[in-house]
């Protein structure tokens, strides 16, 4: 049995990380300080055995006794990681270093979660590992940005002189059960104005891009990623392209919605184009999306109006 750390264990991503984990029989210890994870997302695993979760800031040094680390502790939906940009600037950073201080410490395995957000505005499309992004440093965004790439200078510095073992995965655009209802971000913002016949909010002119990829596609990715010999940086993610403007119609199309469009200010910063070139997944990890997206948004449809309708009873 492995023990595995998962930072960040109250997310999104993590709850599914956590529950493929404890169904293979693995023991799983989870830390979080739920500036956006959720109680809900760990209440289903805190009476199994091989579950044990601390409730700690990332930011702080811990210590466990573990195998494998995955470092996904931090606010990912931009309204969020701008609402207090210099926590999340030292989550990503104090965050990786604590996360290398402890592989050094075990000999732990780690993998961090980077983000598609390190090619900032991309000037290339699709987007590969070799381009090294178009990032405004002294933007809105740069918090995250420029946080998640000081983590990823940090983790190969500590490669190179540490002989550690810690990976890059750059993740994508993802979207699935467990989202948080009030994420912000354009998935669930357009299923739940759809679900509620509310206006649906489209930033700008709406023709900027986005590839969305389906949480458990991406747990795939993760977990191989972790047993490769590759250390990255690797991106995850579905090149399954739509133009927000026509997502918001796929959307209202899906939940047969009466929603109505209306067009809001484009935040700062905002990239026009997002598309993951996937070949060296592909090649390093037999990496490939299964999930079709009118699936995987099936099935996150569902989750959002149990949401909706828990809500609703529960007010
Ligand atoms: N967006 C939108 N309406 C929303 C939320 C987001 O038009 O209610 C747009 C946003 O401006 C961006 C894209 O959708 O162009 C994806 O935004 P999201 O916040 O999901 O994540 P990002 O990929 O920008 O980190």
């Amino acid at each position: 049995m492995k023990k595995i750390l998962i930072t960040g264990a109250a997310g999104f991503i993590a709850s599914h990380l956590i529950k493929k984990f404890l169904d293979e029989g693995e023991s799983v210890i989870g830390i979080d300080n739920f500036y956006t994870g959720s109680k809900d997302n760990i209440k289903p695993f805190l009476s199994e055995k091989n579950f044990e979760f601390f409730e700690h800031n990332v930011i702080d040094p811990y210590y466990f006794d573990v195998d494998e680390i995955y470092n996904l502790a931090c606010p990912a939906s931009p309204p969020h990681y701008q609402r207090d940009p210099i926590f999340t600037f030292k989550t990503c950073v104090f965050g990786i270093i604590n996360a290398l201080d402890l592989a050094k410490k075990t000999g732990a395995k780690l993998l961090q979660t980077s983000t598609s957000e390190v090619y900032g505005n991309a000037l290339v499309c699709p987007q590969d590992e070799k381009y090294f992004g178009n990032v405004n440093p002294n933007g809105i965004r740069a918090c995250y940005d420029e946080g998640k790439r000081a983590a990823e200078a940090l983790i190969c510095d500590y490669n190179r002189l540490y002989g550690l073992n810690a990976k890059i995965a750059r993740v994508f655009n993802t979207y699935g059960e467990n989202m948080d209802i009030n994420d912000g971000r354009v998935v669930s913002n357009f299923i739940v104005q759809a679900l509620e016949g509310k206006d649906i909010t489209i930033y700008g002119d709406g023709l900027q891009t986005r590839s969305f990829c389906y949480v458990k596609d991406l747990i795939e990715g993760l977990v191989s990623f972790m047993q490769s010999d590759f250390a990255g940086p690797l991106n995850l993610g579905n090149p399954c392209e739509f133009t927000i403007k026509d997502f918001a119609q796929y959307i209202i199309k899906l939940t047969s919605s009466t929603s109505k469009c209306i067009y809001m200010p484009l935040p700062q910063d905002d990239p026009y184009k997002r598309k993951p070139d996937i070949s060296l997944a592909k090649e390093k990890i037999g990496f490939s999306p299964k999930y079709k997206i009118e699936d995987g948004l099936e099935k996150t449809i569902e989750y959002f109006k149990k949401k909706i309708s828990y809500k609703n009873t529960s007010v």
